[in-house]
């Protein structure tokens, strides 16, 4: 018991001298979409840094203690150990033209979507351990989306805390006229933000569109693979397709940002693979330098997700699938990168198919040698013990290790050896045969049940 309080007044004393968290107050204004930032110190640090290389054309009014200054290539230099308080606003109208364009202020008059490091400029001695506190102030019907944590959100403040994620890792803000629907899926919170401005659109079919595809991807595993979620739903006229853009950012939590049409139908938005496809991403941990892994991954997992809960039959979803190996296979054969390790950019196909491949390769070659026991949804499930909800980067080569000792096999290495160190492409002509999944003279795919791994074949669609 002694020992007890001893070590708890040490990590008691020990957090309060080591933890430099940085807490910011933000003033939102809507209406000019720009940002008042404040922040506090007891002790201040050396200075106040950004990694982004448009943040000091978008800073304004720097203050120190109440008095003018300026920022220096990234820099804002304080009086290093004095308290006091660092000022300064956000211009959004500045803001890079993807996200700041003609097209999206008319239809956003009153809406504005941020980088975090583009706005946020961080303390030069915080503290990887601690957390910080950030406060928006905003007017009743205004709102605020970001991938931290929320602690509270009243109608006119809304508090989170921020976790430390790497520097380099992308994140985004929302502010504006619009509502956040929080949804329950399979016990994580999903912060639904849908960011309308003057377009009209129905509330009901986007919210039941989100509540579908993350409900597809918590089938895969045993519940949805985090915790919190922000997802920002841009309504945007002007694009072709139901939904033009999607991407899954990883700075200070995980968020996943798209651009959808607001005027595609029900229909349409739940035909789409784009949200199975950037949800299925966050079954595993963040690999930048691995993109063969994390695409592969979420090509396989956009299909086979909506599979499990019936929103593609067997059949089209090995269509979908089949469809996509060729395509890489195709591309792999014209401009291909030498390995399916190196495969990015150009090599997109190769890259997204290849990967899908390997995926499929070891679902198949898991359930064999486990008897069924371990199927890939299985292994993926368990990373969440361990390794999702990280402020780390991962290679694929240590994802693999970390999914071999989860299965006790040697699965996973043995295919990233084989397969996508040297090949450029995966073979998976004879293993489609093997599961059932085989074409007429006409190229169309039928399912043959008499064949050897038709068992795992429907497992796999089965969960
Ligand atoms: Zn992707």
């Amino acid at each position: 018991m002694k020992t007890f309080y001893i070590t708890f007044l040490l990590l008691l004393f020990s957090r309060h001298c080591t933890a430099h968290n940085t807490d910011y107050t933000v003033q939102v204004d809507h209406i000019n979409k720009s940002l008042q930032v404040k922040s506090c110190f007891q002790h201040a640090p050396k200075y106040l840094y950004s990694t982004s290389n448009s943040a000091w054309k978008l800073i304004e009014n720097i203050k120190w203690q109440d008095k003018p200054t300026e920022q220096y290539y990234g820099k804002i230099y304080l009086s290093e150990g004095e308290k006091g308080c660092i000022s300064y606003s956000i211009n959004t109208s500045l803001v890079n033209k993807r996200l700041n364009n003609t097209r999206i202020n008319q239809q956003h008059p009153h809406d504005s979507i941020l980088k975090i490091s583009d706005w946020l400029w961080k303390s030069s001695d915080f503290d990887r351990a601690s957390q910080s506190k950030i406060t928006f102030l905003h007017k009743a019907g205004i709102n605020v989306s970001t991938p931290w944590s929320l602690i509270n959100r009243t109608t006119d403040k809304t508090e989170y805390s921020m976790m430390y994620t790497p520097d380099s890792w992308v994140g985004h803000i929302g502010f504006g006229e619009f509502e956040i629907i929080d949804l329950n899926i399979s016990n994580s919170q999903i912060h639904l933000a849908i960011i309308n401005g003057n377009n009209v659109f129905n509330k009901s079919s986007i919210i039941d569109w989100i509540t579908q595809m993350t409900n597809a991807v918590a089938n895969i595993g045993n519940g949805f693979p985090l915790n919190e979620l922000q997802v920002m739903v841009l309504l945007l006229k002007g694009n072709n397709g139901a939904v033009p853009w999607g991407q899954v950012n990883r700075s200070g939590g995980s968020g996943v940002f798209f651009v959808v049409n607001p005027n595609s139908s029900h229909k349409e938005l739940i035909a789409d693979w784009t949200a199975a496809h950037e949800f299925s991403h966050l079954l595993l941990p963040y690999t930048p330098d691995d993109r063969w892994l994390s695409e592969g991954f979420a090509s396989y997992h956009q299909n086979i997700s909506r599979a499990r809960t019936g929103l593609l039959n067997e059949k089209s979803t090995w269509e979908k699938l089949l469809a996509g190996f060729e395509r890489g296979q195709k591309a792999a054969d014209k401009h291909n990168a030498p390995a399916l390790k190196y495969a990015k950019g150009r090599n997109r196909m190769q890259m997204y198919w290849g990967g899908a491949v390997i995926a499929l390769k070891a679902d198949v070659a898991l359930q064999q040698k486990t008897n069924g026991h371990f199927t890939l949804s299985r292994a993926l499930d368990k990373l969440n013990d361990c390794c999702l909800d990280t402020a780390q980067e991962w290679t694929a080569r240590e994802t693999f290790a970390r999914l071999d000792k989860i299965t006790n096999t040697r699965i996973f290495s043995q295919l990233y050896n084989q397969e996508v160190k040297y090949k450029s492409y995966p073979r998976y002509q004879q293993l489609l045969k093997e599961l059932g999944i085989k074409q007429n003279y006409y190229g169309r795919i039928y399912l043959d049940d008499t064949a050897e791994k038709a068992h795992i074949r429907k497992r796999i669609i089965n969960g």
